[in-house]
Order: structure tokens, then C-alpha cells, then sequence
């Protein structure tokens, strides 16, 4: 039984957007980083929430997501983003630098045609903080014809929560008790 793909986003999701006032959060430590591409003497300032990679390992540990970065970060995703939170390194969505100035150049997010293309007609949980109405309706739809879809949606400038975490590994925990036909564990129930 396959399970379903857990894909990430990195900006508005694990780097959340600075507030009004330029500050970053408390929970975020600040690291400098030299994306692919660009000179060493010229870093980019991140910063990263410790706490998001045992978080996330934790799901991935139970082999019960297949995690993909799905991000404008890419390749480096993996390389970059990954070891600063204890990660392993995970494959990413191959995308493209299409030349847009929104992210939603046809009304729906712009990696989706991307990612449409890498699921097939696998399940999927997607974490983005950018997805617009058609997004949701694609989804709908993907669930509808069999391919279980779940959109969650943080708030850029709070970023990844634990709830997301919790309720992507329910519903993953859920799907697969559907498919293999065993009762799921109740929510909230934790292996010893
Ligand atoms: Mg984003």
C-alpha cells in the first residue's frame, strides 16, 4: 500500500514572512544560507523553527508520507533547508523559474500543474500557504475521482504549526486504514 505524499513548502510555511515590522518569530533562529546560483559572499538570511524537524520526522518515521519539497527552493530544499532542521535528504517537485510576477499567474497556484503531473492519481497531503479557491476546487476534485487530496494552509506569517503536522498524519493514519481496511487509532492516540 502506497502511502500518500506529503509535500512542502518552505517560504510562508517553514520560513514564515517577517510582521509588519520586520521581525521574525521567537521560535525562528536566524541562519545565512547561499542558494544554488548564487555568489558565497552574498548569503541569503533565513530563518527555521528547531522544532519543525522532530516534528516532521516524527511523521515521516512512521513511513506513512512520502515527503517531497514543493517549493521555489528546489534542489535545494534538500540540501540547504533540510540539514539545518536535522532532515534527511527528500526529493522535490522538479520545478520550473517561469517568468510571473503573482503566484497565481491562472487563478490557481502556479506549482500545481507541476505537481498535478508528478501525483498522477496519488493521494496527497499539501502544505502551502498560497493556494487560492481553484486550488481547493482541484483538489475536490482529485479526492472525488479517488485521489484523497488534503490542502492545508498556514498563515504565512506564523508559518507551520503543530496542528498542521497532527492533522496531515490523522488524515494520512485514516487513508491508509481506509485502503488496508484496518480501524484507524483514535485520534490523538500515540504509539508507545
Ligand atoms: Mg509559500
Amino acid at each position: 500500500m502506497r502511502p500518500p505524499y506529503l509535500l512542502l513548502d518552505i517560504d510562508g510555511v517553514l520560513i514564515p514572512f517577517p510582521d509588519a515590522e520586520g521581525s521574525t518569530p521567537a521560535t525562528h533562529t536566524c541562519h545565512d544560507v547561499v542558494p544554488t546560483g548564487r555568489s558565497a559572499d552574498d548569503p541569503v538570511t533565513i530563518w527555521l523553527n528547531p522544532a519543525h524537524g522532530p516534528m516532521l520526522m516524527e511523521v515521516i518515521r512512521t513511513g506513512m508520507v512520502t515527503p517531497v519539497w514543493c517549493t521555489s527552493w528546489r534542489q535545494d530544499a534538500a540540501t540547504l533547508i533540510g540539514p539545518l532542521l536535522g532532515l534527511p535528504p527528500l526529493p522535490h517537485v522538479d520545478l520550473p523559474r517561469p517568468k510571473i510576477t503573482t503566484s497565481h499567474p491562472n487563478g490557481y497556484l502556479w506549482k500545481r500543474d507541476y505537481v498535478d503531473t508528478r501525483l498522477a492519481d496519488a493521494p496527497a497531503v499539501w502544505i502551502d500557504d498560497d493556494f487560492t479557491d481553484l486550488d481547493h476546487s482541484w483538489a475536490a476534485e482529485r479526492t472525488a475521482r479517488g485521489a484523497a487530496t488534503l490542502l492545508m494552509q498556514p498563515d504565512p506569517r506564523a508559518g507551520l504549526q503543530a496542528e498542521h503536522v497532527a492533522e496531515a498524519r490523522t488524515w494520512a493514519e485514516r487513508l491508509l486504514a481506509v485502503r488496508t481496511g484496518t480501524p484507524a487509532a483514535p485520534s490523538g492516540t500515540e504509539a508507545a
